[in-house]
C-alpha cells in the first residue's frame, strides 16, 4: 500500500497529481498529466513557506495545506494527542483535561480522526481486493447508543491468521433481557429507530465486501458461532455457492475454574482472534466499557471511533505487546513495512470523492445514521473540509 512516512505539510518539492476541489473535472484524476501552475507562497507562525498552486481547469488555488489532514485545523497537533488518548481508554473530557482544550474541541478531532479513519480503511481494503488468503472469523460485537433501550451489535471480520480487521458493521436490533414494568413502559415509549436490517443486515452487508477480498477462484471461508443469522444470510445471498460456512456453538460451560470441555476448547481456538479483538476493544475504549458514564451516545461517533481503533489495530499496534518487534496485522499481509506511528497514520488526506466505500460508509460518514431520540442530529456537511 502506498502510504506517505513523512506528513505532507513537510514535504519541500510537493506537487499535486490531481485538484483538490471536489466540483472540478480533474478531482477524480488518477493517472498523471495533472495541468497546474506554481501561484506564490504564503507563511504563518507555524509554517515558514507554504506553496499555493493555481488549477489550470477550474482556475481555482490552493495550497500544499490542502492535502494535509490538519488543513483547516487550528490546533493540528491535537491529532495525534486525541487519537492516542482515545486508544488509551480516556474519555472525550479527560482527553479534553489532559490536553487543556475544550471538550467540543474534543469531539470535532475524534469526528474528523473517525472520518479520516474511514477512508484509509477503505483504502487498505482496496489494496486487498481479490487477495484474500485466510479464513474470516466473524462475530457481533455488542454496544448501545444513548439508552440501554437503543442497543446495537458490530459486525466484526477479524482474519483468522493476520488478526486484521476487515470489516465492521452496525447493526441496531431491539432490547433484550429482563425488563422491569417500568422499564418495559419506557421502551414502548422510546421513538422507533432505522435498523437497515438488523444481524442479517449487517451480516449480508459484510459479506460482500469479504467477497470482493476473495480472489475469484477461491471460496470465502467464514467462522462463525452459532447465531442462526449468519446460517440463514448465507443461504439467502446470491453468491451463496462461495462461502463456507464453518460454525462454532457456544458449549454450557461449569462454574469459574471449571476444566472446559473439549467442545469449548475447540470453540474457544477457532474463534479466538474476533474474541481477543472485542477484549481489546472493552479495554481500550472508555466508552465500550461496562457501567460507564462514557457510553456512546450516536451510533455515528461510535462507529467513527471504532474505524479509528481498527487503523490502530491493524496498522500501530503490534500482535504482541510481550514479544519485541512483533509485526503488524497490516506488516501480515504486506500492506506495510513496518508498524506505522500515528504520525504516519495522520500524514496526508484522503478525499471522500476518490475514495470508493462500501454501504453504509458514506452515510456514516455524513453522519446520517440517526438516533431519533436526539433533539439534534447534526450531519457533516462542511463544504471544504469534506
Ligand atoms: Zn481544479
Amino acid at each position: 500500500m502506498d502510504w506517505p512516512a513523512t506528513p505532507v505539510e513537510y514535504w519541500s518539492d510537493f506537487r499535486p497529481s490531481f485538484c483538490p476541489w471536489r466540483e472540478c473535472a480533474e478531482h477524480l484524476r488518477r493517472g498523471a498529466g495533472y495541468r497546474f501552475h506554481k501561484h506564490a507562497s504564503f507563511s504563518t507562525h507555524r509554517r515558514k513557506r507554504v506553496p499555493r498552486f493555481l488549477c489550470l481547469t477550474c482556475k481555482t488555488t490552493f495550497s500544499r495545506q490542502t492535502f494535509s489532514l490538519t488543513y483547516y485545523r487550528k490546533r493540528p497537533e491535537l491529532l495525534r494527542q486525541v487519537a492516542a488518548g482515545i486508544v488509551g481508554g480516556s474519555a472525550l473530557r479527560q482527553i479534553a483535561r489532559t490536553l487543556e482544550c475544550s471538550p467540543t474541541t474534543v469531539s470535532r478531532v475524534s469526528a474528523h480522526l473517525g472520518r479520516h479513519a474511514i477512508l484509509l480503511h477503505a483504502e487498505s481494503l482496496k489494496a486487498m481486493h481479490g487477495k484474500l488468503g485466510e479464513p474470516v472469523v466473524l462475530d457481533h460485537f455488542e454496544t448501545f447508543e444513548f439508552t440501554q433501550d437503543y442497543p446495537f451489535g458490530v459486525a466484526t471480520a477479524v482474519g483468522s491468521r493476520s488478526w486484521f480487521v476487515y470489516g465492521l458493521d452496525p447493526a441496531p436490533h431491539g432490547r433484550t433481557g429482563r425488563r422491569s414494568p417500568a422499564q418495559q413502559k419506557r421502551l414502548r415509549s422510546r421513538p422507533k429507530r432505522q435498523t437497515r436490517g438488523r444481524y442479517a443486515g449487517s451480516t449480508r452487508r459484510v459479506l460482500d465486501l469479504l467477497l470482493k477480498l476473495t480472489p475469484l477462484d477461491e471460496p470465502l471461508a467464514i467462522r462463525a458461532d452459532a447465531h442462526p443469522d449468519y446460517a440463514r444470510t448465507i443461504q439467502r445471498h446470491p453468491k451463496h455457492a462461495r462461502i463456507r460456512l464453518r460454525g462454532f456453538p457456544n458449549p454450557a460451560r461449569g462454574p469459574k475454574g471449571t476444566p472446559r470441555s473439549p467442545d469449548a476448547v475447540e470453540r474457544d481456538w477457532a474463534m479466538f482472534p474476533v474474541d481477543l479483538l472485542h477484549k481489546i476493544l472493552r479495554h481500550s475504549l472508555a466508552h465500550h466499557r461496562r457501567e460507564t458514564i462514557a457510553f456512546p451516545r450516536r451510533l455515528n461517533a461510535a462507529m467513527e471511533r471504532l474505524c479509528l481503533t481498527a487503523i490502530w489495530r491493524n496498522f500501530v499496534k503490534a500482535r504482541s505487546e510481550r514479544r519485541p518487534r512483533s509485526p503488524t496485522p497490516a506488516t501480515l499481509l504486506g500492506l506495510a513495512d513496518t508498524a506505522w506511528p500515528w504520525k504516519r497514520v495522520l500524514s496526508r488526506r484522503l478525499f471522500f470523492d476518490r475514495t470508493d466505500l462500501p454501504d453504509p460508509w458514506p452515510l456514516l460518514y455524513r453522519r446520517g445514521w440517526e438516533t431519533p431520540v436526539l433533539v439534534a442530529n447534526a450531519t457533516h456537511s462542511s463544504v471544504h473540509n469534506f
